[in-house]
């Protein structure tokens, strides 16, 4: 089988946060993720696993060391180009789902597309694809905040993967959910992976860490393989 390229790759990229007592969030992590691979990252409060997400996001740059994307090294791009980066290829899942509750479904997927490359004359019929592919085709026209908490964070996950992004990243996607809606909505990440989809999940949730392929920890910003004893 011919390897699969990676996703994501990070050469010793360390973010120190300045100020009068500088804060090493993350140090010199080397890190490859492949097309396909479905991976959690986990590790104490304060280790630095939002700073990775950040980081991965192209939310935040790094301080040192080479991001790349897709073969993308996106540490040298400007603001401009990594935010564009940032719209087409990664989707993001949060806790806190980050939904527009008068908006409906159809309408938090859709506008979800604004900075994606899909032609703005597709998204309605993009969002209710992605809707129905998430269980919720009968809920599209439904205002958001009338929807239950599993049923908003499949929204999110809709919204996240319609323009079919290289890269899903969630951060503790679970972790505002009773363990029904729990389960459905790591089963449908499980269904994404199942399709291809590059997942990266943020938990500090061990039963959430081990849906994951392989588990990568982080402690005091270093990353390592696999849990930590
Ligand atoms: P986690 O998500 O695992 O709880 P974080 O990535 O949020 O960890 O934080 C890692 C470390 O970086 C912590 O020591 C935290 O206090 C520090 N930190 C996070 N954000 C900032 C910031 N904006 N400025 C300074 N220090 C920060």
């Amino acid at each position: 089988m011919t390897p699969r390229p990676p996703v994501i790759e990070f050469r010793s990229v360390g973010l120190t946060y300045g100020g009068p007592s500088p804060v090493m969030a993350l140090s010199e992590c080397d890190l490859t993720i492949s097309q396909g691979e479905f991976i959690t990252v986990v590790g104490p409060s304060g280790s630095g696993k939002s700073t990775f997400l950040n980081v991965a996001g192209l939310l935040d740059r790094p301080t040192h060391g080479t991001y790349y994307l897709d073969g993308m090294n996106t540490t040298t791009l400007k603001e401009a180009d990594r935010t564009a980066l940032r719209g087409q290829r990664i989707g993001f899942v949060f806790q806190s789902f980050h939904l527009m509750p008068h908006r409906t479904a159809e309408e938090n997927v859709a506008l979800g597309m604004m900075y994606s490359a899909v032609p703005r004359t597709h998204r309605a019929q993009r969002a209710r694809d992605a809707l129905t592919r998430v269980g919720l085709g009968h809920r599209m026209g439904a205002p958001s905040s009338h929807l239950s908490g599993g049923e908003r964070q499949r929204v999110a996950v809709a919204r996240a993967v319609a323009s079919v992004p290289s890269l899903l990243l969630c951060d503790e996607p679970t972790g505002n959910l009773d363990s029904t809606s729990a389960n459905a909505v790591l089963t449908l990440l499980d269904e994404l992976h199942a399709d291809g989809m590059t997942i990266v999940v943020i938990t500090h949730d061990q039963a959430v860490a081990e849906r994951g392929q392989r588990t990568v920890s982080i402690h005091d910003g270093a990353l390592r393989e696999g849990v930590a004893a």
